[in-house]
């Protein structure tokens, strides 16, 4: 169901967080987005943005502006990506409190995250809330090679020595995420193979049946 932050709590008696309301009290729509390196899921999230208003959070990016603007954690992340493994999972869930608490809207996607039990246990710890519903992008792992080698974003991890380091962590780590949410019936897989606009079409009408019991 669609939770109205109007509905719910009305303005006046929310307390502010630090950074805005606290994601508890916000009673936010969350969407995790999944998939291994290449398989999408970024270009898919500025789709779902255009056309159903959500707030796209790339937990990748948000690690990557940490590493450029300098923060204490910076050197540590770097590495981290840079052998393809995970950032420590408080790091990451801070991160992504900040932006929804500082954030007008209320429907999230939160991509690239959880990569692990221990990332998805944090975030149910640190922000208090699961996610609504979770997409997998499923994607054979010679095309997210493919893809991943060819996008020339300049990113320090997108190479083949550490590509194959990212592809064993998606297996060993996050996979089991998927499957606790296949488990629980909030996952949605999608065929990732095919142009961006044919795989928007596998993406829309899950939004679009959340959509009717919005209205
Ligand atoms: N990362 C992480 N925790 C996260 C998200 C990303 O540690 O929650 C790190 C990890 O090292 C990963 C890298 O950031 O390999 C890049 O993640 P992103 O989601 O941007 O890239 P993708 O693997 O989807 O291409
Ligand atoms: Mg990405």
């Amino acid at each position: 169901m669609w939770r109205r932050l109007s509905f719910f709590c009305p303005k006046s008696s929310l307390r502010l967080a630090k950074d805005g309301i606290s994601c508890k009290e916000k009673n936010p729509f969350i969407t995790f987005v999944l998939g291994g390196p290449g398989s999408g899921k970024g270009t898919q999230c500025e789709k779902i943005v255009e056309n159903f208003g959500f707030t796209h959070l790339s937990a990748g990016d948000l690690l990557r502006k940490e590493i450029s603007s300098n923060s204490e954690n910076g050197a540590m992340i770097l590495d981290t990506i840079k052998e393809g493994k995970i950032v420590p999972s408080n790091v990451t869930v801070i991160l992504i409190k900040k932006a929804i608490e500082s954030s007008k809207n209320y429907k999230f996607l939160i991509d690239g995250f959880p990569r692990s039990d221990e990332n998805r246990i944090a975030f149910e710890q640190i922000i208090g809330v699961e996610p609504d519903i979770v997409l997998f992008f499923d994607c054979p792992e010679e095309e997210m090679v493919k893809r991943v080698l060819s996008r020339n974003q300049g990113r320090v991890d997108d190479n083949i020595e550490t590509i194959k380091k990212r592809l064993q962590v998606f297996h060993s780590l996050n996979l089991p995420v998927i499957n606790h949410y296949l488990e629980r019936g909030k996952l949605h897989k999608i065929n990732a193979v095919g142009t961006v606009e044919e795989i928007f079409e596998n993406v829309r009408p899950i939004f679009a049946a959340y959509k009717k019991i919005m209205k």
